[in-house]
Parts: structure tokens; C-alpha cells; sequence
């Protein structure tokens, strides 16, 4: 039996708050940028300066040039890390070429760093909860190799080996689900039960809020639609936060071209969130669809207020003030 369609007079949208650029984001997008107008292009960025392509592609046709290895820069050029973060061999291996680096490294991300070279300097084994070969998971673990294993969720628990069940840690990529992530834990702590906790929550506040937001809407949408890219971490967890949450189906997409007109199909209320890599303008892009389907009322949910922002990296702040 076919559902009926929803009258279009039914049809909503529920806008979750917040959303989109996070203070990580905007401060390594704004870093490239202003290296560009500074000093000109090209600037170097390694690896994607954040998980959005949009914003990659923006950047590029600005003269960005963006590299996986330090390796494939001029020697004497300039060089962003991006808002992941790097290990100190990358930064090692930066010095030996000459580069000029700019740090876009997140501070909150900079913060799980600090973390590991203290526990590791006091010997203790560090289980970093994250995604094998994402890129902070690689800078984090760099911090201390021989001190750190990767654990990729609860099922990977089992596999744990440590010297000392007396003396662990703790610790995890900034960009994971909480929820998730609390169960990780709570499966090492039966092991462990000496686990150590982080000194403070190391997935970050724009994470978490991103998360509570779609946790509100979900239940009442029939649909979720994550603006995010594939590689975006936090955006990939909001589809499966939205899932878990109640909504009817979630889906991620790059950009409004992607949604599926059977998605729409069926559906009364539609909630829409973004990764913390995401501009606005996708989303109002993907309102503008909806609307063009019928979805034209929209109404936006607030669990949060965020007003954080982070200070250029000193390399710019520096040359900003001289210039
Ligand atoms: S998601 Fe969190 S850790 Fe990542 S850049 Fe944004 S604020 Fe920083």
C-alpha cells in the first residue's frame, strides 16, 4: 500500500540551531585566506585545510594549492596545516624543507595533543578512541606512537593489550559521537576498571551542540538531511545521531543537487542540520530546494548559543598588525 503524500499545507522544515562553521573551521578557512591576500598565491595547504568540498574548491580556484605530503612543496614555500592538526614528524619534516608553516591547527584539537605528550611522559598507555587513518587520529597518535593505540569503537575493545591495567587512559578524537564514544569507555572500563578520564571532554563543544540539536529535531522529522561532505567526520556521525534519535530516514549530501526526490516523496517534516565544515549557504541552498517542493514553511530549533571564536594563528595576527 502507497502512503499518502502529505498535503502541502503539512509540510515543514525543522532547521536545527546550531549548525554549520564551528570556531575551528572559520579560523583555518579565514587563516587560508588571509595568507592568500598577504602573500599572495600560491600558498600551500596540507591536506584538505577542512572536511568540506565546497569550501576546498573555493579555496583552490584562490590560488590554494593543497598537498598530502610536505614532500610535494617547493622548498622555501609557504604552508598551511590544516585545522586537523599535524604530528611532529610532519612538522619536522616541514623544517627540513624550509617551509614557511602556518599552524590552522584547532586549538581544541592542539588540546587532546597536549594531553597525550603529558600521559605519555607520565608512561601511561593511551587509548585514543577514533577513526584509524583519519587525519587528527594521525597527528594525535604522533604526539607519543609508542604510548598511544588507536581504539575505532565498542567492538574494538576486546583487542586492547596494555603493559600496565593500573596506569591508562583515555582520550578521543574531537569530532566523534558522543554517545558512541561513552560506550567505548564504558566496555574499556569494565577491563579497566583504573581507566582514566580526559582532564576535560575532548569531543568539542561544536560537536556535541551539533549533536543535542539533531537529537530534537529527529524525532519529529520524517526525513534528516546532514549538509556535509563524506569525508567530514562530524557530519557523518549526525547522519547516524539522527537515525539513533527517531528520525524516519537520514541522509548526508554535499549539496541540494544530491537530495532524491523520493526522499521527499512521502515526507511531512523534513529537519535539516550541517557539519562544522559546512558554509550557510548550502544549507539555505537545500531550504531553497525544499521550498521549490513544497517544504516552504520553516522553523528553527535552538539548543544552544555559541559565540566562540578563535584568534588567527600568531603568523598572520603578526603580519596583520605590521601590515
Ligand atoms: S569540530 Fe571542534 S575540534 Fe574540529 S575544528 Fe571545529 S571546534 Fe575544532
Amino acid at each position: 500500500m502507497t502512503v499518502p503524500a502529505a498535503p502541502a499545507s503539512a509540510k515543514r522544515v525543522l532547521l536545527a540551531a546550531p549548525r554549520g562553521y564551528c570556531a575551528g573551521v572559520d579560523r583555518a578557512v579565514v587563516a587560508v585566506e588571509t595568507a592568500l591576500e598577504k602573500y599572495g598565491a600560491p600558498v600551500y595547504v596540507r591536506k584538505e585545510i577542512v572536511h568540506n568540498k565546497h569550501v576546498v574548491e573555493t579555496l583552490r580556484e584562490r590560488g590554494a594549492i593543497f598537498v598530502d605530503d610536505t614532500e610535494q612543496v617547493p622548498a622555501g614555500a609557504r604552508l598551511v596545516f590544516s585545522a586537523h592538526g599535524v604530528s611532529p614528524a610532519v612538522r619536522e619534516a616541514a623544517a627540513a624543507r624550509s617551509l614557511a608553516t602556518i599552524d590552522a591547527t584547532c586549538p581544541l584539537v592542539s588540546k587532546v595533543h597536549r594531553e597525550a605528550v603529558r600521559f605519555a611522559k607520565g608512561d601511561y598507555d593511551i587509548l585514543l578512541i577514533g577513526h584509524t587513518g583519519h587525519e587528527e587520529v594521525e597527528g594525535t597518535a604522533g604526539e607519543a606512537p609508542e604510548h598511544v593505540q588507536v581504539v575505532n569503537g565498542p567492538d574494538d575493545v576486546d583487542h586492547v593489550v596494555v603493559r600496565d591495567p593500573a596506569k591508562v587512559v583515555w582520550l578521543s578524537q574531537t569530532t566523534l559521537s558522543v554517545d558512541e564514544t561513552m560506550e567505548t569507555v564504558r566496555r574499556l572500563r569494565e577491563r579497566f576498571p583504573s581507566l582514566q578520564d580526559p582532564p576535560s571532554d575532548d569531543i568539542c563543544y561544536a560537536t556535541q551542540n551539533r549533536q543535542v540539536a539533531v537529537k530534537k529535531i529527529a524525532p519529529d522529522a520524517d526525513v534528516v538531511i546532514v549538509v556535509g561532505s563524506a569525508n567530514s567526520s562530524n557530519s557523518v556521525r549526525l547522519v547516524e545521531v539522527a537515525r539513533q534519535a527517531g528520525a524516519g530516514a537520514a541522509y548526508r549530501v554535499d549539496r541540494a543537487a544530491e537530495i532524491e526526490d523520493g526522499w521527499l516523496a512521502d515526507a511531512g517534516t523534513v529537519g535539516v542540520t550541517s557539519g562544522a565544515s559546512v558554509p550557510e549557504i548550502l544549507v539555505q541552498d537545500v531550504i531553497a530546494h525544499l521550498a521549490r517542493h513544497g517544504f516552504a514553511s520553516v522553523e528553527e530549533v535552538s539548543t544552544a548559543a555559541e559565540d566562540l571564536v578563535f584568534s588567527l594563528p600568531p603568523e598572520l595576527r603578526t603580519r596583520r598588525t605590521a601590515g
